[in-house]
């Protein structure tokens, strides 16, 4: 009898997880295997909102931001009873294991089906690049770059305007996208959760800078969404400065747009391996980048993992600072 598999996409999008998708579908059809497309989530597998995938039906989606199977989040599925009832429709659609393409959130449902005799593999898709036991997460560089593209025009007219740009980047819980971008964008300060700030000091660097010789009178703030202070520090900062400050909050734009090079061939590299360990009959592995090579690991020691701050890039950023 033929190997089924299903894939699903969960928690939040990130650009290059159709890549992840279609390699998925192809590689396994390509190995004489069936593939069950999973509509939003692990709500598809609860509502049986799935359908028989074929190589077209991933035609054309490698260049296409967001997922073409749709994403949600699945409260029924944090309880027991969820993952549960999970496992007997995989039984009755005879699933021989599902590929999980999300962030860690995603990854704990995939634990949970893994340990109720589900295979599951899962493959991370989050803007925010904050699972630790993977050097990188699918949809992290389109973000960066997209962030940075946004943030360039946002210097144009701060510079024209003799303003004081305050952006507030995504992640909730992580500053990596903040750092990075703010080093991209050639910052005045970037501001995250990890690190303390100190509004005083950054307030009296751009009196300083301003009355330089070089006097500069534009300045760009990257905030971290997690800070959630955005637009408290920016009125502070007006306040102490006199420079007009402005907030752009960047948000949602930030997830979208035709994924990266990097993040089609990653999320191709990571899709090919998911199926290559079901092929085999292993599950509750993640597949990750380790040594920029694709890897797999336990779930729950991976889950397990917790990511350090990247201490000695937020130091280039200020060394490297005006
Ligand atoms: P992400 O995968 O992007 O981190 P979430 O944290 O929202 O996003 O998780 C996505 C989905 O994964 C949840 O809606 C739920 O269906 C499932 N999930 C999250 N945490 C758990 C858990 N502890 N046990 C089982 N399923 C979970």
């Amino acid at each position: 009898m033929k190997k089924r598999i299903g894939v699903l996409t969960s928690g939040g999008d990130a650009p290059g997880m159709n890549a992840a998708v279609r390699a998925v579908a192809r590689t396994a059809i390509s190995k004489g295997m069936e593939v069950v497309g999973i509509k939003r989530g692990y709500n598809g597998l609860l509502n049986g909102d799935y359908f028989m995938m074929e190589k077209s039906s991933v035609s054309g989606i490698i260049k296409r931001g967001g997922t073409c199977l749709y994403t949600a989040r699945c409260l029924e599925f944090v309880k027991p009873e969820g993952v549960l009832k999970g496992k007997e429709r995989c039984e009755e659609l005879g699933l021989d294991g599902i590929v999980v393409i999300g962030g860690d959130g995603s990854f704990r449902g995939a634990a949970d089906l893994s340990a109720a005799g589900i295979p599951c593999i899962g493959i991370p898709g989050t803007i925010d690049n904050d699972i630790q036991c993977t050097e990188y997460t699918i949809g992290y560089d389109t973000a960066l770059n997209t962030a940075t593209e946004m943030i360039d025009k946002l210097r144009d007219t701060a510079q024209s305007h003799d303003r004081c740009s305050v952006v507030e980047v995504m992640g909730r819980k992580a500053g990596f996208i903040a750092v990075n971008v703010a080093i991209a964008v050639g910052a005045e300060a970037v501001i995250t959760l990890e690190r303390p700030y100190d509004l005083d000091a950054i307030a009296a660097k751009m009196i300083k800078v301003r009355n330089s010789k070089n006097g500069k009178h534009h300045f760009l703030i990257v905030v971290a969404e997690g800070v959630g202070q955005t637009e408290n520090i920016a009125r502070s900062l007006q306040e102490m400065t006199g420079i007009e400050s402005r907030v752009t909050v960047l948000g949602h734009v930030q997830r979208g747009g035709s994924p990266t090079l990097r993040d089609r061939v990653i999320a191709t590299e990571m899709g090919y391996h998911a199926v290559e360990l079901l092929e085999q009959g292993i599950g509750n592995r993640i597949v990750g980048l380790k040594d920029g090579k694709v890897y797999d690991i336990d779930l729950q020691e991976g889950l397990a993992m917790k990511k350090p701050f990247i201490d000695d890039r937020y130091d280039i950023f200020y060394d490297t600072a005006y």
